[in-house]
């Protein structure tokens, strides 16, 4: 099996293979139904496989698409390790492996990269006592740019507009407002969302239990468009000159490593997925990492995000120009080239191997 092949179809091809990758190798298979439909008329879940012991000390977790239709990506490397790398091998006593396959199956199945409230699920997930509401200061301004009420059309000459964007206000500023989180624009961009989306309360409700008593967590949560093609960053919260990031550093490379505010490409968040999983966890060391893999130039992944946005709210499901916005989607967050299918799923693997070297050893 080339690497390449690791990628499904669609969501509803992944699922299954999921599952019976994770069966055939022993995983305690669990799965949660959201409630909807794939666009086929199969029930979306997320799904959940563990394997080793269930008084682990030392768990790594590899989860995939909590930006929907960037688990093309993510479940490939799940399914890559259940079908080919992973045969034959078991954590060694008081080791588990947790499988997350597809946070946010919605999305995965119908090709978007929120859920079905439109909520970006990796803005969603608010500490508690923080509040679903507020945006950056500047978002209402580029609003109308990001967001227009009308259907998307292929002849805009949106990189010029854009350039001008940056030249008006600096990029620093647009990095650190389009993208971060807001909580006021329901059909916007990076919508947090207006309450706990389902996979918060599914996590919540179940991660105690599969962690247990766990001491050492290892989260690697994959995604894709960020940073150069066919290339990948670590982003964590860490601070660079704490014990915790020396770590990371020595395990994975000084070069993949990134602090999430010290990154040229990358921007700080509200409700991610990371500082959450730590907080949840204080008794814990608990490890958080965003796998993030590049694909496309940030401006061609945002006019293809804001595209779609458009078809997806403002256009008519059979025209043409919004079924190119769809697909445009698809292709910035899984491109079909082989090249870089290979190359992304080897890497992956490689990541994952690394991650249970470090907290299985
Ligand atoms: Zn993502």
């Amino acid at each position: 099996m080339s690497a390449a092949d690791a990628f499904s179809v669609n969501y509803a091809s992944a699922r299954i293979r999921f599952r019976q990758g994770a069966s055939a190798r022993g995983f305690r298979l669990e799965e949660y139904d959201i409630g909807l439909k794939s666009p086929e008329g199969e029930s979306l879940t997320i799904d959940v496989g563990i394997l080793g012991s269930s008084e682990a000390e030392g768990v790594v977790i590899i989860s995939s698409g909590l930006h929907g239709v960037e688990g093309f990506f993510g479940s490939a490397v799940q399914i890559a390790l259940l079908e080919k790398h992973l045969v034959g091998w078991n954590p060694p006593p008081k080791r588990a492996l947790l499988f997350l396959h597809a946070l946010n199956p919605y999305g995965f199945a119908w090709g978007r990269r929120c859920n079905e409230y439109n909520i970006d699920l990796n803005r969603n997930f608010l500490l508690p006592g923080e509040e679903y509401s507020g945006s950056p200061e500047k978002y209402a301004l580029f609003n109308s740019f990001f967001n227009p009420t009308s259907p998307p059309s292929r002849f805009e000459p949106f990189l010029i507009k854009a350039i001008a964007l940056i030249l008006r206000y600096g990029i620093a500023t647009l990095k650190n407002t389009l993208p971060v989180g807001q909580y006021d624009f329901p059909k916007g961009l990076f919508f947090g969302g207006k309450r706990p989306s389902k996979t918060y309360e599914i996590l919540d409700a179940n991660l105690p239990r599969w962690l247990g008593n766990a001491k050492n967590v290892l989260h690697i949560d994959f995604h894709t468009g960020l940073g150069k093609k066919a290339t990948y960053k670590l982003y964590t919260e860490t601070s660079v000159d704490s014990q915790r990031y020396r770590y990371l550093v020595e395990k994975f490379g000084a070069d993949k490593v990134k602090r999430i505010d010290s990154a040229r490409d990358a921007y700080e968040i509200r409700g991610g997925l990371g500082k959450w999983c730590e907080a949840k966890f204080p008794q814990c060391n608990y490890i958080f990492l965003t796998a993030e893999f590049g694909t496309y130039p940030i401006l061609t992944v945002i006019e293809a995000l804001r595209a779609e946005n458009r078809a997806y709210f403002w256009g008519k499901v059979d025209d043409s120009v919004c079924q190119w916005a769809r697909k445009r989607l698809i292709e910035v967050f899984a491109p079909a080239d082989k090249n870089w299918r290979e190359s992304v799923v080897s890497q992956g693997v490689d990541l994952v191997q690394r991650a249970i070297s470090a907290c299985c050893l």
